[in-house]
């Protein structure tokens, strides 16, 4: 779905992802570009948006559908497979433990909270050996 203009704000930064193809092959891969929000007209209807560090152009209502707030979990930048955007991790090895993308960030908060409760359904063994 397309950000609406009016959901901006000044500062924000969009990720738009499309496939290009390789040098002079016939082969396609992904790329991420940085969109940064440089402000949002007062009623929201339009916002100058610079692409790649390109200058500012005006967007009015609407973005272009392949920007989006956050970039894709895993994005097919060349031959080795698909990566994340963020850490640069691959997709067989899973994000760094410290990488910033949402969808890595919310697995290691569901992971941690399964963690915590297993730890509190399961208490501990008890009485095994142990005299009474
Ligand atoms: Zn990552």
């Amino acid at each position: 779905m397309a950000v609406a203009t009016e959901k901006l704000k000044a500062g924000d930064v969009l990720y738009d992802t499309h496939s290009h193809k390789m040098g002079n092959t016939t082969m396609s891969c992904e790329g991420v570009w940085m969109c940064r929000v440089r402000e949002v007209a007062e009623d929201g209807s339009w916002a100058p948006v610079s692409w790649n560090g390109n200058p500012a152009r005006k967007h009015y209502r609407r973005l272009p559908n392949s920007w989006k707030r956050n970039p894709k979990e895993w994005v097919r930048t060349g031959w080795r497979g698909r990566e994340c955007y963020m850490c640069n991790a691959s997709e067989d090895d899973g994000h760094e433990p410290d990488c910033d993308h949402p969808r890595a960030v919310s697995r290691r908060k569901r992971e941690a909270k399964a963690a915590a409760k297993a730890a509190k359904e399961s208490p501990a063994p008890r009485g095994e050996g142990q005299p009474s």
